[in-house]
């Protein structure tokens, strides 16, 4: 809900307009490996920013690299251990750099900065090292025992022994999170969000303790916490200046201050300041308020998250894994959304849902693209393409929401695609990669514009009803929802009324590229013999299948074969809408009465299962193209330049870091922890 991840198809297809792009030369590769590519994103209009706007612009990046340790060991209790480690033997290796064990060696390293830890960032499963023991083990013996940074009484060899586990055992601390119900989600969840013993029950039982059913403005209770147990007894370890994670804490309030001390105005300052005090004090309240100052301040350009937001990482969803988002506004794109959140009641009283499940007054819905200049902590190197922030139910009703697109990043995606061989692959006809290089680009923000800042903000629920009623499935139901709402008004003609979208069939394009990605190319991100899991991945496959079903007899789309291939073939957009209209109708329905059961059945018989004979074909069309399913950034160096008397007098960007030289810095001048 809170954050929008690239498809596949996205990430793989988009063409894009010239003059977006500020240098036609930048290098969007960086580096490959395993089942990842790592780009470089251009961060256009920088320079014509004023002297100050730049250093708070760095200084942000100072803060958003500071927190960086507290990413490592929220993801794993061993990352901090075994990160120096591997990073000595990688450093200073003298033997055969192109020999297999080398390679593989350096192959693990990547994938272990990519995850900021021992787990893969989307699967959450322990990386599996293809060098071999005896290498770890004989390379370990020749680092000086000054640079293992041993606890009282640790030996060098009670270290290589638990490294060696944490490298090696596939069944110790297996994967980050687990989202088994069956079993006790926190005992199973091997990230370092919980302390050793500590059960699911304990937790619930602890927080519930401090709940009060009856506030109306409810804490984020566990937000930036670990709860552990000692001698019996559970507890919260806070996260603040004199607590857990303190001396990397105390080095992001150095550059927030500073940052303070260049801002834009008093509304930037004042939650500036109030950041700060809730970094000193571990005081949710005062989270809270600095939530709603940050929500309300839609006037500063310079703009930027840094704190313990997303929950993803806690199979409890509760506390926030450390992030950073650093950015100022692109006013000229900032026309489009604005444009759509200042129609937001329209849009909601001409929705085709039932209408007493329409909100009478949609409020503080505030939407703007940006212009993403740094990425930290668990945005950093995979990153979200949207935002919608504050994350608390309350704050969202009373005070409103931010909703933000990162155009620059979505362009890197698209830059580095160009030409990969995905639409020659994978779509049916030359006139369908034609449209879909001319329109899917803008249709797709536009998307990503709709789906965040009025699908999610949409429709109510019936009096009485519970918001969580349908549990695991809420999720799924929640993103189809919001995607059904995009879909549904693209080919509106709202949408040429006010200006935002010139052409009335562009939104061909992106039913084309959604329904594929649905019904197919998704399914390159799935290992064979797997179903579904991830809820942003059902629900597109609950929309494409359903809609694949229902318009069947009229022929609406179609998969065909063509030389052994299967391709989809669309002969009805229109009767595609209305298809979609009625599945909007029918989810809404679903979400405001809280219905259960035919959320349910609609989630097992649409959004699960995979045909094993198509994935398989996508899987192989996949392999003869090389493209990585999961991508993510390298950020540029921001290089203060100054004068003989030691002033900054610009900033400047540096785009050249290879991705090792750039790990390697991070953790030589920002190893907090
Ligand atoms: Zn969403």
């Amino acid at each position: 809900m809170k954050k929008i991840l690239p498809t596949i198809a996205l990430s793989s297809m988009l063409a894009i307009q010239a003059n977006a792009v500020e240098n036609p030369d930048f290098n969007y590769h960086v580096d490959n490996f395993a089942d990842i590519e790592v780009l470089r994103y251009e961060v256009p209009g920088f320079k014509s920013l004023s002297l100050q706007q730049k250093l708070m612009l760095y200084y942000l990046s100072q803060a958003a690299q500071a927190g960086r340790d507290i990413t490592w060991d929220q993801n794993g209790r061993y990352n901090l251990r075994l990160r120096p480690v591997l990073e000595y033997i990688y450093v200073n290796y003298d033997g055969n750099r192109d020999s297999n064990d080398f390679k593989a060696f350096e192959k693990y390293l990547k994938q272990v900065w990519f995850g900021n830890g021992i787990y893969h960032h989307y699967s959450n499963d322990k990386f599996t090292p293809e060098f071999s023991e005896s290498f770890f083990n004989s390379e370990f013996a020749k680092i000086p025992e000054s640079s293992l940074n041993l606890k009282d009484g640790e030996s060098a060899a009670d270290l290589q022994t638990l490294l060696a586990k944490v490298i090696f055992d596939p069944t110790f601390v297996p994967k980050k999170v687990s989202q088994d119900s069956s079993q006790d989600v926190v005992v199973n969840s091997s990230g370092n969000l919980y302390g050793e013993g500590v059960t699911q029950k304990d937790v619930e039982d602890y927080f519930n303790a401090l709940k009060d059913p009856n506030d109306a403005t409810p804490i984020s209770y566990g937000l930036n916490s670990r709860v552990v147990k000692n001698n019996g007894k559970v507890e919260e370890e806070v996260y603040h200046l004199n607590g857990l994670y303190g001396p990397a804490i105390s080095k992001i309030i150095y550059w927030l201050d500073m940052a303070k001390s260049v801002a834009e105005n008093d509304a930037q300052r004042e939650y500036i300041t109030k950041l700060i005090d809730f970094y000193i004090t571990g005081d949710l309240r005062l989270f809270d308020e600095y939530s709603i100052l940050w929500a309300e301040d839609t006037k500063s350009d310079i703009d930027f998250v840094n704190g313990f937001i997303e929950s993803y990482n806690d199979p409890l969803g509760m506390t926030g894994s450390w992030e950073s988002y650093v950015n100022f506004k692109n006013r000229e794109a900032s026309a489009r959304t604005e444009a759509i959140s200042s129609n937001a009641q329209w849009f909601e009283d001409n929705s085709p849902i039932n209408p007493v499940y329409r909100k009478p007054e949609v409020k503080g819905v505030s939407a703007k693209v940006i212009t993403a200049s740094f990425l930290g902590g668990d945005a950093f190197p995979a990153t979200a393409i949207g935002i919608n922030l504050p994350n608390a139910n309350w704050i969202r009703a009373a005070h409103g929401s931010k909703s933000v697109t990162l155009e620059n990043i979505t362009e890197a995606y698209a830059m580095a695609s160009k030409d990969n061989g995905f639409n020659e692959e994978f779509v049916i006809d030359k006139a369908t990669s034609d449209m879909l290089d001319e329109w899917l680009y803008i249709t797709d923000m536009l998307h990503t514009d709709l789906h965040e800042c009025l699908g999610h903000a949409s429709g109510r629920l019936a009096p009485g009803v519970d918001q969580d009623a349908l549990k695991e499935h809420g999720s799924t139901l929640e993103e189809a929802r919001a995607d059904l709402f995009a879909l549904y008004y693209l080919p509106d003609a709202k949408l040429q009324e006010i200006g935002v979208l010139s052409n009335p069939e562009a939104y061909k394009a992106e039913y084309y590229k959604y329904m594929l990605n649905g019904l197919m190319t998704q399914l390159n991100r799935i290992e064979p013999g797997k179903d579904v899991e991830e809820a942003h991945m059902r629900n597109r496959q609950l929309i494409a299948k359903w809609v694949l079903e229902k318009g069947k007899k009229d022929k609406v789309m179609e998969l065909v074969k063509r030389n052994g291939k299967t391709y989809l073939k669309i002969n009805d957009y229109k009767k595609m809408r209305s298809l979609i209209g009625q599945l909007l109708a029918e989810i809404q329905r679903i979400k405001s009465e809280g219905d259960y059961k035919a959320g349910n059945e609609l989630v097992q018989k649409y959004a699960v299962k995979v045909d094993p004979k198509l994935h398989k074909e996508v899987l192989e069309r996949y392999a003869g193209l090389n493209i990585p399913p999961y991508r993510g950034f390298l950020n540029p160096v921001y290089n203060p330049v100054k004068n003989d008397k030691g002033e900054i007098i610009d900033v400047t960007l540096d785009f050249t870091e290879t991705y090792p030289e750039q790990m390697l810095r991070l953790s030589r001048d920002h190893s907090n922890l």
